[in-house]
């Protein structure tokens, strides 16, 4: 299709490229779209967008299913649209600003239609949703109860049996087939893991609980059954899809189930950027999505990038050019032409850290807000040092992925509670729970389970139940409380009451319980931005706050602060300066991913998702030792470190090297010496800092 008359081109779409403008307008009730480009060509921005001209058209906000990888990306996605919307005329930006009921990720979605359908597929409206660790935590129970644990060679352990377990639910494929791919060691186990996988989903079954998989897997049997795809289709006119390139094959079933002709779909990614293969997330899905269709969808592509400078984008390039299958062509950019990318030699995890705060102070004072900055790395502990360094001089900063708000402990433990008030089926929440109290331990505390479980459904005997003489009074304490979270009291207030009985107990858990104190009151005030305990458990588990500090918080939103970030928290986001820690090999790639050539070019999309996310500077550095902690046997220690296998020497002409500190002191005799000369130096520099 030709780009319109410019003279047609609705003001709210006058921004974009043709290309861009093509796929917004493609017709809001005709075939399948596929939006295929590589990083920062504007595929967000398109989607964006197209959503709010399918506003412009009459398309209700109701009826649009917007699938995004994280919330924080479908807020995003909303505020561009709010922002577009608002140009089309007063009475969309208000229908814009009254939201997205369906826009988030596909398990949030996947909740909240199950609890809808819930009585017409024989779930349990009252399901809760266990976390991955949870999950790990009955696998582990069921295990024991098999005897699997008891076996005299070792069976997998419980985040092993987990991960296969999801493997097989997220690719669709057999138990074996999973197991010779991507498990082979653990193939003489293939009979006994199907009897633990077939008493896990009995489990679950009878404790009304569900797993992350489970959101996905009950969805897309719902929409097997022809009619209750027909009804979930025919809600959503609109189904639109962006980081299509890291869906799985479970995903791109469903859509396929409620939307068989393609018609209203679009989907836009980036094979280059596929980055989530070992959750299950296939390539194939985008590369065949056309095919799919009969007739095929369309197919959009974009060449031209926004986001980076050309030196930039010539690295990136560069990077991704020796990836053996690739749809997307080479990028171009007509941004003013800037510095080179640096590859900055720095000698250890030290110098590394204070390079970085170097330079992001340097920024800072040249007018680079924090906010505008990032670090980012392949795994989530190679940011400690850093974390350290910023701690020390004060520099305010945000983590994206690794341990998560909700991984921690004490977090966890008020959630069990919450958890086990809702659904006192919920072994693992329950177990959890009752040890809360001082001098109840395992025993006693599955001896309650088994007999709340006998009796009728409900906690009215929790009161009555046998505990030593010495928890009695306490025990009776935290069963008035329990009664009391499950009353009809208008949220929060239940949770604060929760927040106080736990905040009396924290001495006794932990030795540091007034830092985690602060974490039980954030709780709180996260909770008290939901409507009520079902949205909060649930939004919470499946989406949790990155971060203690994360924007939920609201202490930091106008305050300014650094971002780090794993690259895989990073993808579809952008800042002005980026920086890379540890582009060295055995970190990036990874050395846990060096098995197969399949794994490896996965750590090279890595890399070039990583470089992709820098507008106008981008540092990789390169330490030349790095600390290795805690890997079995060997204990910690120091390795010495090449630059990243993925830029080669011939790559090097597209990179500005230098080293850092610039000048290292000339010191002859031992390594200590050395040392202590070097650490001299760097002591009189940060006298001025
Ligand atoms: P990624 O692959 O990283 O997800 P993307 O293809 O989704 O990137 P966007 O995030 O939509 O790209 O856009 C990248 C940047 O380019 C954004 O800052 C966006 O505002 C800008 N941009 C996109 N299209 C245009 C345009 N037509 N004119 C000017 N700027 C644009
Ligand atoms: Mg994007």
């Amino acid at each position: 299709m030709n780009a319109p008359a410019a003279h047609l081109v609705p003001d709210y779409l006058a921004g974009l490229n043709d290309a861009q403008r093509d796929a917004a307008l493609h017709g809001a009730d005709a075939g399948p779209l596929l939006v295929i480009a590589g990083a920062g060509s504007g595929k967000t921005n398109t989607l964006a967008h197209r959503v709010a001209h399918l506003l412009a058209e009459g398309a209700d906000p109701a009826q649009i299913l917007l699938l995004t990888f994280s919330r924080r990306a479908a807020d995003e996605m909303i505020r561009r649209v709010q922002r577009i919307a608002a140009k089309v005329s007063p009475r969309h930006a208000r229908l814009a600003q009254g939201g997205f009921p369906w826009a988030g990720t596909f398990h949030s979605v996947g909740a909240r239609l199950l609890r809808e359908f819930a009585g017409r597929i024989g779930v349990d409206p009252g399901f809760t949703i266990h976390d991955r660790e949870d999950s790990a935590d009955l696998i582990n129970l069921v295990r024991h109860e098999l005897g699997l644990s008891a076996k005299t060679r070792r069976f997998p352990m419980k985040g092993t049996c987990l991960a296969i377990y999801s493997a097989a639910v997220n690719t669709c494929g057999s138990l074996g087939e999973v197991l010779q791919a991507s498990f082979p060691w653990c193939s003489e186990w293939e009979a006994d893991l199907r009897a633990l996988f077939l008493a896990y989903v009995e489990a679950k079954q009878a404790q009304q609980v569900l797993d992350y998989d489970d959101l996905l897997l009950y969805w897309a049997q719902m929409v097997a059954d022809p009619a209750l795809a027909r009804e979930v289709g025919s809600r959503f006119r609109h189904v639109l899809v962006d980081e299509f390139q890291d869906t799985n094959r479970l995903q791109a079933g469903l859509l396929r189930a409620i939307k068989p002709d393609g018609r209203g779909l679009t989907v836009v990614g980036d094979d280059a950027q596929s980055i989530y293969s070992f959750r299950g997330a296939t390539v194939r899905n985008i590369l065949d999505f056309p095919q799919q269709f009969e007739p095929p969808a369309r197919r959009v592509t974009l060449d031209r990038n926004y986001r980076s400078t050309p030196p930039i984008l010539a690295a990136a390039n560069g990077v991704i050019a020796q990836a053996r299958e690739r749809f997307c062509k080479d990028l171009w950019s007509e941004r003013p032409s800037g510095e080179k990318p640096a590859l900055v030699s720095v000698r250890d995890d030290a110098d590394q850290a204070g390079y970085v705060v170097e330079q992001v102070l340097a920024r800072r004072e040249a007018g680079l807000r924090l906010k505008a900055q990032a670090v980012l790395f392949r795994a989530s502990h190679h940011s400690v040092r850093l974390e350290i360094e910023l701690t020390r001089r004060n520099i305010p900063f945000v983590k994206f992925g690794g341990l998560k708000f909700l991984e921690a402990a004490h977090v966890k433990d008020v959630l069990a509670v919450l958890r086990w008030a809702q659904n006192p089926r919920d072994r693992v929440s329950g177990f959890r729970a009752i040890q809360l109290l001082a001098g109840i331990g395992p025993k006693t505390a599955g001896r309650i389970l088994d007999n709340l479980q006998a009796a009728a459904p409900g906690c009215a005997l929790l009161a009555e139940q046998p505990v030593p003489d010495g928890a009695r009074p306490a025990w009776r304490e935290f069963a008035a409380l329990i009664a009391g979270l499950e009353s009809a009291d208008t949220w929060p207030a239940p949770l604060e009451r929760l927040a106080q009985w736990y905040e009396s107990q924290m001495e006794r858990l932990f030795d540091d319980a007034q830092v985690r104190q602060a974490d039980i009151q954030q709780l709180a005030r996260i909770a008290a931005t939901y409507p009520g305990r079902e949205r909060f458990l649930t939004e919470l588990t499946l989406d949790p706050p990155d971060a203690t500090s994360d924007e939920a918080g609201v202490p930091l939103r106008d305050e300014d602060y650094l971002i780090l970030s794993t690259i895989h928290s990073a993808k579809g986001r952008e800042w002005s300066a980026v920086s890379l820690l540890n582009a060295v090999d055995g970190c990036l790639p990874s050395d846990l991913a060096t098995g197969s050539e399949h794994e490896l070019e996965e750590e090279m999309r890595l890399l070039y998702v990583a470089m992709t996310r820098a507008r106008d500077h981008l540092d990789l550095i390169v330490p030349q030792r790095f600390y290795v902690t805690g890997q079995a046997g060997s204990g910690d220690r120091h390795v010495y470190a090449s630059r990243t296998r993925f830029i080669p020497n011939r790559l090097l002409d597209r990179f500005a090297s230098r080293s850092w500190p610039p000048v290292e002191p000339t010191v002859t005799g031992t390594p200590e010496s050395r040392q202590h000369a070097i650490d001299l130096a760097a002591r009189m520099r940060a006298m001025w800092r």
